[in-house]
């Protein structure tokens, strides 16, 4: 299991699949058809069923069921696509076996140095192989890794027939990162009726809740005239968008609050005197709280369109994704079950809110509950991302304990 691990990894790693947002096609980047291509003759290679590529990228495939018990269908998904706030091409994996548990020059020229001072987790990778990059790009086990444990598990449940189970459904899909990869997910055809996401960070990670999660564009138009005679005339449209700013509550943004805490972020201002245009996300884990949030956006643009006139403010909202907990607490049980299932294999469940949204946040309002579960991978998105292969099998065992745990107890 160990050698298949790091052969498939550091093989889909080296594959340049980043997203692209500002790509209207699906998926965004050629590279992810490339991969999803090579995924599907490996699916085929290893004895999966169904396996199928649709016009948009979407893997799919089987592993019939073994049993002639009645199991419901249960799915593994993992994303194709790598993060956009890094470059994913010529991504060189470095394994470093028996891992000392000290820094790591990742790049000499460059400086590029991880050390246990910056992440204090390192030290307890001692002993361990761990794969980082060389410094100069991501590298991908976001969600590489999910692949690969995917892949794994399902060649090993195809070896080892012993192991009962019922029919199990794998998807790998494209622009995840982007927060497009749902929108285009046949959830009918995949005709599983629970599903997990491959896709978290640190071994135990199990996750059911996300953000619920709106973006806000507001348009300020302001007007400009020479400032030499500029009295009661001018409007700066920049100002305006700082008085709303101002407005918000300053304690409430990402860089003040952590667990449950909510936010508005801003994420982009841009402007001059005449035009001005702030980008928004807003998040809070509560439902009514996020409603709350979103409505005093609506105020205070009301409030500066009374000053200002409405035609000279223009607010644009819209949901992204709700906290899937709604619709993954009343079956609990398929969270339960991994709980189990990492017991069962020695390993501390670790369940904690995800600041953020999974493809699962969506899927799981399109019908089909999806948690999270870690792939074992930290310091996702950057030059600094490393994983452990130790973790990587434990997650692999994850999966395969969770498919014969729903047989046994069914
Ligand atoms: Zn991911």
């Amino acid at each position: 299991m160990r050698d298949e691990i790091i052969e498939r990894f550091t093989k889909y790693v080296k594959i340049d699949t980043q997203s692209s947002e500002a790509s209207s096609t699906v998926p965004t980047t050629q590279g992810q058809l490339e991969l999803g291509s090579i995924l599907v003759e490996e699916l085929k290679a290893i004895g999966m069923e169904e396996v199928t590529i649709d016009e948009n990228g979407y893997v799919m495939a089987t592993l019939p069921s073994n049993t002639t018990k009645e199991i419901a269908t249960i799915g593994f998904l993992a994303h194709i696509d790598t993060a956009t706030d890094m470059t994913g091409k010529n991504v060189s994996p470095q394994i470093h076996e028996n891992y000392d548990g000290e820094s790591i020059v990742l790049n000499k020229d460059q400086g590029v140095v991880l050390s246990p001072e910056a992440f204090p987790e390192l030290p307890t990778y001692k002993g361990q192989t761990i794969i980082t990059t060389d410094g100069a790009t991501l590298l991908g086990a976001d969600d590489k890794a999910g692949i690969t444990e995917i892949m794994v598990a399902m060649n090993y449940l195809l070896k080892h027939p012993e192991i009962k189970h019922g029919r199990i459904r794998v998807a790998f899909t494209p622009d995840e990162e982007i927060g497009r990869g749902p929108h285009n997910f046949d959830v009918k055809a995949f005709g599983a009726k629970f599903a997990y996401t491959m896709d978290g960070g640190p071994i135990g990670e199990l996750e059911y809740e996300s953000f619920n999660a709106a973006a806000a564009r507001i348009t300020f138009k302001g007007n400009s005239v020479h400032p030499g005679t500029a009295k009661d005339k001018m409007i700066n449209a920049n100002k305006m968008a700082m008085e709303f700013h101002s407005h918000l509550p300053q304690e409430e943004v990402p860089e003040k609050t952590d667990g449950y805490e909510g936010f508005y972020h801003l994420i982009s201002l841009n402007g001059d005197v005449e035009l001005a245009k702030s980008y928004y996300i807003i998040r809070d884990f509560d439902h009514d709280a996020f409603i709350m949030r979103k409505a005093r956006v609506s105020e205070i643009v009301k409030e500066l369109q009374a000053k200002y006139g409405e035609e000279n403010i223009a607010l644009e909202m819209n949901d992204q994704y709700y906290n899937m907990k709604e619709k993954i607490e009343p079956v609990k049980e398929i969270v339960d079950i991994v709980y189990r299932a990492m017991k069962n294999l020695g390993i501390e469940p670790d369940i904690r809110p995800i600041r953020g949204g999974t493809d699962g946040s969506q899927l799981s309002f399109k019908g089909m509950p999806t948690p999270n579960i870690f792939t074992g991978g930290e310091n996702y998105h950057g030059k600094f991302e490393y994983i452990s292969v130790e973790s990587m099998i434990k997650a692999t065992q994850v999966i395969i304990e969770v498919v014969r745990l729903f047989e046994h107890e069914a």
